[in-house]
């Protein structure tokens, strides 16, 4: 098939928010840039909605949902199915699109998420007939059972970095469980996620999904406010993640949140080094710039192999090609926005304040095109002092620092020893060493010499600041998008 420019897609699908079926612009007729973190070229305007188009948006799925609800579940377990399938036939486009809203490398990233789009909506479209209560043996004259029903219309607010995968992890079992959504899309990436709409409103009755774009002030905090709005899913920062959790208790409304991270890597003595060495590289994300919620941002070698993982690593780094996203030679793209380069670039500026030593790998793209562009080389940190708050604080870019330890017990502590809890990683050859590391480090996705990425059937979520609930797997739809009905039938 031909596969439009993104480019061009972004302009076509610039001005607009996907309400009851229809393209519709903001009622204010207000519009923000959106740019190629690459070049800084304005790629198109988004639509700045506002409360106004967040009261029409949930009026419309308002009115959708009793019949989608009324639906026998299997029907629209099959629509969502068909949304992933045609999703799937449209994933080189999508890839090309979320590319230049990013800036996420294209044949290293950006691909990889459109095939996860996929398969989510492919996966829960199959848990249909897994909307199943319970019987409940309760007194033999009655019988009493429970149900799974709809919370009536989700909110979801989704960031940048993955925008599309996100997205379909949050409406896709929302969907299947009978309720119906409006999306806010994160003001940095309005234009895959919009496509990826745009495509399922060739399958879904109108008014089953919504998607608005704009800012969290403007936009995302009166979706949350909506009296008619039943339940929220999050992802993004801790501390919108905490003014939502606000804004939710306000309503006594149930909130699914996705937070962040400042997840451990451990090496342990016994560990294959080459294949820990490339574990690195992909968890700390550096083909992302490390802007991912799990990034491997602590790296705890035990010393008899730090100073050689270190030069490994170093190695690897270096070999990587950092450039435009859309070239199919470029490994790491941009980091997404001005902001978050600021931020990222401070945090690197800190750490060598207190000391550390910075190995700074691959290299800029040089000038031309992409001169202006948000380009960051790659960060490794050693020999930092405990206390830099690089070690501490989720940076959200390519940066990790790594660390010597000399026993299981001190690296477990040191892993602990944070306010987050999103995932961890333990690397060693030994069994019962991998057993206690996945007893006693706190974090909701724990893995042994690996590092998978997200999956549509595995639980996900995190504990402490990471956040509450689960995403992804069957679990997530049933505890997060339904609500239990118990009921008893008399008999005598
Ligand atoms: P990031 O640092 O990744 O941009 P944020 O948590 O600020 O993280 O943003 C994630 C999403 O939350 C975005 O869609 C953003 O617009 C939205 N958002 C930001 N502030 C609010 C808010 N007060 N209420 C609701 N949504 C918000």
């Amino acid at each position: 098939m031909a596969e439009q420019d993104p480019f061009e897609l972004a302009q076509d699908l610039s001005g607009k928010h996907l309400i009851d079926g229809a393209f519709v612009p903001s009622q204010s007729g207000k519009t923000f840039d959106v740019i190629y973190p690459a070049t800084l070229e304005v790629i198109g305007k988004a639509a700045f909605g506002e409360k106004a188009d967040v009261d029409a948006a949930v009026a419309a799925a308002k009115k959708a949902q009793k019949a989608w609800a009324a639906l026998p579940a299997r029907e629209r377990g099959k629509l969502v199915t068909e949304c992933g399938r045609r999703i799937e036939a449209h994933k080189e486009e999508l890839a090309r699109l979320v590319a230049l809203e990013t800036g996420k490398a294209l044949r290293t990233e950006s691909r990889v998420e459109a095939s996860v789009v996929a398969d989510a909506f492919t996966f829960y479209g199959g848990l249909a007939s897994e909307l199943k209560g319970e019987s409940v043996p309760f007194n033999p004259d009655m019988l009493t059972v429970t149900l799974r029903e709809p919370i009536g219309v989700v909110g979801a607010i989704i960031p940048w970095n993955v925008p599309m995968m996100l997205m379909a992890f949050k409406i896709a079992p929302a969907m299947v469980a009978g309720n119906t959504v409006v999306v806010k899309s994160a003001e940095e990436a309005p234009f895959a996620v919009l496509r990826v709409c745009e495509i399922m409103n060739e399958v879904l009755p109108p008014g089953v999904f919504n998607i608005l774009s704009g800012f969290g002030p403007e936009c995302g905090a009166p979706l949350v406010e909506h009296p008619d709005v039943g339940k929220v899913t999050f992802t993004g920062s801790v501390e919108t993640g905490k003014i939502i959790y606000r804004g939710a208790a306000e309503k006594l409304m149930p909130v699914t949140l996705e937070l962040g991270g400042k997840s451990p890597m451990i090496v342990m003595g016994d560990a294959d080094l080459e294949r820990a060495v490339a574990g690195a590289v992909s968890g700390v994300r550096f083909t992302r710039q490390g802007q991912s919620c799990t990034a491997a941002s602590r790296i705890y070698v035990h010393e008899s192999l730090h100073d050689a993982f270190i030069e490994a690593l170093k190695a690897k780094v270096d070999a990587m090609v950092m450039g435009d996203p859309l070239d199919e030679k470029t490994d790491i793209g941009t980091i997404v926005s001005e902001q978050q380069y600021e931020r990222v670039l401070g945090y690197i500026t800190q750490g060598k304040a207190d000391g550390g030593t910075a190995h700074e790998g691959s290299s800029l793209p040089g000038d031309g095109k992409l001169a202006k562009g948000y380009f960051v080389r790659p960060v490794i940190f050693t020999d930092l002092p405990e206390d830099s708050r690089v070690i501490s604080e989720e940076i959200f870019g390519p940066v990790t620092a790594i660390q010597r330890f000399s026993t299981l017990d001190e690296v477990i502590d040191k892993a602990n020893d944070s306010e987050y809890g999103l995932a961890a990683t333990i690397w060693t050859r030994d069994l019962k060493t991998a057993m206690e590391g996945v007893r006693r480090l706190e974090a909701g996705f724990v893995q042994v010499n690996q590092n998978l990425v997200v999956q549509p059937n595995l639980s996900y979520g995190g504990i402490k600041q990471s956040g509450l609930g689960k995403e992804a797997s069957l679990e997530a739809m049933l505890e997060h998008f339904t609500h239990k009905k118990t009921a008893i039938i008399n008999m005598t």
